[in-house]
């Protein structure tokens, strides 16, 4: 028997099993026209609970590296995510009244979708995004852009060359950083004595409650509860002062920190540690029972298929995006059940989404195919994709989505 391996946070033995997709190619990992008979590299899936710091992680694959180095996720093809950057960005000027004399740094700053807004405010702002050509449309939009991993050695040299930040935002970064600790320590440095660190992250919470478990992928070496996400960041001397719930990512938090001592903690903090600990995420006992319930939603969507296909009912899908890719392949299918999936970005068709095979089209391609149900994978973004697809009912197609059961809009005919 191979040894457990060790958390990532505290050191100790992984032998609590949380979900085990089996082997699994990297969710990200489009493959290119023309490559489509390769085999693919896959790695195990093994989500696995820590039963002293109950950090819940995957384990150690490939070279963030080798993930991120060429990604294809633009955050401004999102509509709904472009609304909800520039509410926070003027949302935050305000509070912290923020101006000229300040600095933003966001970590993750992807194609400078967020920065915009506070450039726009007339505040100093940088962005270190480690993947280079998502950085270089930050940098065209005028976003300047520090190409770069960020860990404890990047903030080092950040705050050596005088960029201390009055803010420093990370969103949906904590889950891709394989050493937590040394990330928040790599904050600390950044921080000026009474800067703010924010950090929004999808809630394990509400992961649990609504089964979303195809948010869980390689890619993803955590998903974080805040008991977990207030034990590391109190080690490296920041203190959580705030929390807010979001609904993004199908429910998120935000939380907002500073240096240790800095702030007083509110209320909130208190609220959704108490919220956690009624679901039992406070000890090992409350993170079992879930595989079950994973099973029970890919037999329901593989149910859905077989139906329709007896019924003589066509079925594609829509949205190439990492957690479609965990669906599809936890559930075993193909391109036999579903002939391809359309996407709005550019750097995605043309390309197989891993393990499924499945080929990415343009989105004119759902209007040739005039299938019966789409099947929305981002489910996180349902509503925008059903205004942004007006045509589907129009002829009588309906949308589907799988999690955390089978829903189809509309609902009656
Ligand atoms: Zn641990």
């Amino acid at each position: 028997m191979t040894p457990a391996p060790a958390c990532r946070a505290c050191g100790a033995a992984l032998t609590h099993t949380f979900l085990d997709l089996g082997m699994q190619p990297l969710a990200n990992a489009l493959i290119a026209p023309g490559k489509g008979k390769t085999k693919e590299r896959t790695y195990p899936l093994h989500i696995r609970v820590c039963d002293r710091c109950l950090l819940v992680q995957a384990g150690a694959v490939a070279d963030p590296k080798e993930i991120f180095r060429d990604y294809a996720y633009f955050s401004s093809v999102s509509e709904t995510w472009l609304a909800h950057a520039k509410a926070y960005a003027d949302g935050a000027v305000e509070r912290l009244s923020l101006g000229p004399a300040s600095r933003v740094v966001e970590i993750a700053s992807n194609d400078g979708y967020l920065l915009q807004y506070f450039i726009a405010h007339g505040v100093p702002s940088l962005g270190i995004e480690p993947a280079a050509n998502v950085a270089a449309v930050a940098l065209e939009r005028g976003v300047p852009t520090d190409i770069a991993f960020f860990s404890a050695q990047t903030a080092a040299r950040l705050a050596a060359r005088g960029d201390m930040a009055d803010l420093i935002i990370a969103n949906n970064v904590l889950a891709h950083v394989p050493d937590i600790g040394d990330f928040l320590k790599g904050v600390r440095l950044l921080l000026k004595p009474d800067g703010v660190f924010t950090a929004e992250f999808p809630h394990l919470l509400n992961l649990l409650r609504e089964v979303q478990f195809d948010t869980l992928y390689h890619e993803h070496f955590s998903c974080l509860s805040l008991h977990a996400l207030a034990a590391i960041a109190a080690r490296q001397g920041l203190t959580l002062f705030d929390v807010e719930a979001l609904p993004t990512h199908g429910g998120s938090l935000r939380l907002h920190a500073a240096h240790a001592g800095a702030r007083p903690p509110g209320p909130s903090v208190a609220k959704v540690l108490a919220r956690e600990r009624e679901a039992g995420l406070d000890g090992p006992q409350g993170y079992d029972g879930f595989a079950p319930r994973v099973a029970k939603v890919c037999d329901g969507l593989k149910a859905f298929i077989a139906q329709a296909k007896s019924d003589g009912r066509t079925i594609v899908a829509y949205g190439a995006a990492a957690k479609g890719a965990t669906l599809l392949n936890a559930c075993g299918l193909t391109a036999a059940s579903i002939p391809f999936v359309a996407d709005k970005s550019p750097a995605k068709q043309g390309k197989l989404l891993p393990g499924s095979r499945i080929p990415i089209r343009p989105v004119e391609a759902l209007d040739e195919a005039r299938p019966d149900y789409v099947l929305i994978l981002p489910w996180n973004l349902r509503e925008e994709i059903i205004g942004q697809l007006p045509q589907v009912q129009g002829w009588g197609g309906r949308f589907v989505s799988a999690i955390p059961e089978i829903r189809i809009w509309p609902d009656a005919h």
